[in-house]
């Protein structure tokens, strides 16, 4: 165990909303953060203690940066494999490079889960004819052509109709290497934030469905309509999972529920996440605390839901209404403090909050 008290200071790769939140909440503990981001207007600078704009493969940068933090975590899946093992040569890293390289690529990420027992949407890898060939023959079609690194909210991603239009699609990806999954007929997209802490303590927030708008994540309902039986599966997923990576910090798990109440794993997130910012508002302690906790090494919070919420992303211009959402009854604001308000870029949420039980949606 090594733990960073108050005073001490938290190393962030990323400067988006994410890391942002995740200053905010450790301020609040009386840690500082330090901010890492090749992007000299990233909107974490404006609430964090200090700041590096350098790009992610600038050693010497990143070496100075280690020098000046107690332990480095990050906001992002993508932080290049070099950066991370620059910085956990000086640093604790947490969640370790090992669970961010094997979730980096579906392909890794996917057989992961079901190497140990956790069921997953249909899957196969491409990255040669004749595993193209062998893909069609195990999976078939319909289904979605991913590639097995970069892809996020539903860039890099391909839906395959037939057979005949699987060779084409992955040609448009560049035959990257890809994994083929097959299309799930879902009653509803699902998501668990988990988070382990140094000593091994798990915590689970409760489960959530999340609604998508061109591959962008609108709505997040929290708690989930979901059975009983679902919701424990849910949580048994992301602590074996948790306990397989030996991990410590937050995770998302992201899944869909099929038609007969089964649950398949679709995408793992080594960070907080979109669909856990209602915890913010919702409970006790939120995945932004939660995550901090774990990687300063503290005992990890109650992440209880003491309300009932709707999380809503504001995208793009819709951010302007700032004021109506400011002036809603039970109802949070977070502005993302981001300049330029481009189609379909995150700019801020609200959570509207009701009494337990009482959510007014179906
Ligand atoms: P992903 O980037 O893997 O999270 O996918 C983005 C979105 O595409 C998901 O949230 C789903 O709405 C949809 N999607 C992805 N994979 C599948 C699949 N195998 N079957 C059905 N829908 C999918």
């Amino acid at each position: 165990m090594s733990v960073v008290p108050p005073g001490g200071t938290i190393g962030i790769l990323g400067g988006g909303q994410l890391g942002r939140m995740l200053a905010m909440a450790a301020a609040r503990l009386g840690l500082k953060c330090a901010i890492y981001a090749p992007e000299k207007d990233a909107p974490a600078f404006q609430v964090c203690d200090s700041h590096v704009v350098a790009p992610y493969g600038d050693h010497e940068a990143l070496v100075a940066f280690a020098r000046g933090v107690d332990v480095v975590t990050y906001e992002f899946e993508n932080v290049p494999g070099d950066a991370a093992s620059v910085l956990s040569g000086l640093k604790s890293v947490r969640p370790s490079p090992r669970a961010l390289s094997v979730i980096q690529d579906r392909f890794q990420e996917k057989s992961f889960a079901r190497e140990r027992g956790i069921a997953t949407t249909p899957f196969a890898l491409i990255d040669s004819d004749a595993s193209l060939l062998a893909a069609l023959k195990s999976v078939g079609t319909p289904s979605v052509l991913k590639t097995a690194r970069l892809g996020y909210d539903g860039k890099g991603q391909k839906m395959v109709r037939a057979n005949d239009q699987l060779a084409p699609a992955w040609d448009e990806l560049n035959r990257v290497p890809c994994i083929l999954e097959g299309f799930v007929d879902f009653t509803r997209e699902l998501s668990v934030m988990a988070a382990r802490g140094q000593n091994g303590q798990v915590a689970c927030f409760d489960l959530v469905e999340n609604r998508h708008e061109n591959h962008i994540l609108r709505t997040t309902l929290a708690p989930a309509k979901a059975s009983q039986r679902v919701k424990a599966d849910a949580a048994r997923i992301a602590t074996d999972l948790l306990e397989a990576f030996d991990y410590v910090g937050v995770m998302a798990v992201e899944m869909f529920e099929t038609r007969d109440g089964r649950l398949l794993v679709n995408e793992i997130a080594p960070r907080v996440h979109n669909s856990g910012h209602w915890t913010i508002d919702g409970c006790v302690v939120s995945q932004f605390e939660q995550h901090i906790r774990a990687v300063a090494g503290w005992p990890l919070g109650d992440p209880s839901r003491h309300s009932d919420a709707v999380m809503t992303n504001l995208l793009g211009v819709e951010i302007d209404a700032w004021r109506a959402a400011a002036a809603e009854p039970n109802t949070a604001l977070h502005h993302y403090g981001k300049g330029e308000a481009r189609p379909g870029r995150k700019m801020g949420h609200v959570t509207r909050l009701y009494p337990l039980g009482l959510r007014p949606d179906g």
